[in-house]
């Protein structure tokens, strides 16, 4: 026993310099993190809660092949970081969670490692709400949910929402529209010329609101029949994945993946606003962010316009209902404006905006939690309300 006991000790001693755990949470102001072990099942797992004034944290579960076991840990706080600011930014009585299981999801899953994690999410009481991400299917999500309530943006032959990327365009519409009334006066999008960056699920059902408004599309996609099919049905043009940076568009709409404005596209880039669902657009966000307000492009922050997914999954805990969502999420359109007016008013990206709004209305609404109140509002803060009758 004691040998084992300095051997832990010693491993711990080299990770605490990888990393330091408590003081990276405290950084990031991180409340918990529950890392979660079942050798037998193969489950390694991490759920981090980062904020949850505002209510129990939501986020996804993400399953992925993690380079080691610090890598999972970092992203696991980003990611939950990320979740507090865009539940608040969207207006929502929610804070920000994650989870990330380490393994590979083409080879390592199995009914029982999900249910053991389900237990573990479950052993939370509602803290932690999680939902599908990156690496997870129906079936890992109907596992986790046989094991606990406390899940959301279940299929729709299981009750829940289903998939949320129609709402997840029409937010970016949304957020789009109010980045044009910034830039050109009226938020029509009538003969404007925009170019989409992907045809996935979230691109085509953009591609889709934008056509009926009238606008010029270019679209591309790495799977260039992809890019044609939704071309063909939106009047659009194909371009080649490397020709849409360097387009004369007045919007520019990443769909695809991350880090797309960075140093390398940049200089290329031709357009007026940049809007569009994918996350993590800017590869340095302080960067990249003060490079685009210095060229005068108006950046639309994705986390705020790409927020209808989750603006969607958290109507689910309330009792779904598709036409509410869609309002909650039009509201992107409000949301966008105070953001580009803020920036203006305070000199500042529209990132650095948008997260001083989001941290204000945390702020704020944690203050009025100082006054004492028996009504629901507390039972809400700690999940139970939202999960009552749900299964
Ligand atoms: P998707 O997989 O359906 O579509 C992505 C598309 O991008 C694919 O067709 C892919 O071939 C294409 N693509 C990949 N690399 C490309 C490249 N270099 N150039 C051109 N095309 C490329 O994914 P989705 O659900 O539409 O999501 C798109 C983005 O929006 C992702 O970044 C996702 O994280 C983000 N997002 C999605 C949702 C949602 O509700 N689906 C919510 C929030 C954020």
């Amino acid at each position: 026993m004691d040998t084992f006991i300095k051997e832990i000790d010693q491993k711990k001693s080299v990770q605490d310099d990888q990393f330091p755990l408590f003081s990276d949470m405290a950084t990031a102001g991180h409340e918990q993190v529950l890392v979660c072990s079942r050798p037998d099942v193969g489950l390694k797992a991490i759920i981090a809660i980062h904020d949850t004034t505002l209510g129990p944290a939501l986020g996804g579960t993400r399953m992925w092949t993690y380079k080691n076991e610090s890598d999972a840990m970092r992203d696991v706080l980003r990611l939950s970081r990320g979740m507090t600011y865009k539940a608040a930014i969207s207006g929502l009585n929610l804070g920000g969670g994650k989870a990330v299981i380490i393994g590979d999801p083409y080879k390592d899953k199995n009914e029982h490692l999900f249910r053991a994690f389900g237990r573990f999410v479950d052993g939370l009481g509602g803290r932690y709400i999680t939902a599908e991400d990156v690496g997870m299917s129906e079936q890992d999500m109907e596992w986790i949910y046989s094991e606990t309530k406390y899940v959301t943006g279940i299929p729709k032959s299981m009750g829940g929402s289903g998939d949320p990327s129609p709402v997840t365009a029409y937010g970016v519409y949304m957020g789009m529209k109010s980045a044009t009334k910034k830039a050109y006066g009226s938020d029509s999008l009538k003969g404007k010329k925009i170019a989409i960056q992907g045809a996935g699920n979230v691109a085509s059902n953009l591609a889709r609101y934008i056509a009926k408004e009238g606008a010029t599309i270019y679209i591309t996609d790495i799977f260039k029949e992809k890019a044609e099919k939704v071309a063909a049905e939106c009047s659009a043009a194909y371009v080649s994945p490397d020709e849409i940076y360097g387009l004369d568009a007045d919007i520019f709409s990443p769909c695809a993946l991350g880090g797309v404005v960075n140093d390398d596209t940049l200089p290329a880039l031709n357009c007026d606003i940049i809007a569009g669902g994918a996350n993590n657009i800017l590869e340095d966000e302080v960067k990249h962010g003060n490079a685009l307000s210095d060229r005068g492009i108006i950046y639309a922050p994705d986390y705020v316009i790409n927020a209808g997914g989750i603006i969607n999954i958290s109507s689910e805990l309330e009792g779904y209902n598709e036409e509410l969502a869609m309002r909650k999420t039009a509201r992107i359109y409000d949301t966008v404006t105070n953001i580009l007016d803020y920036a203006d008013e305070n000199s500042l990206t529209t990132v650095e905006a948008s997260n001083r709004l989001a941290e204000e209305r945390i702020e704020s609404t944690g203050r009025t939690g100082r006054i004492y109140s028996s009504s629901s509002h507390f039972s809400n803060r700690k999940g139970e309300l939202y999960m009552r009758d749900r299964r």
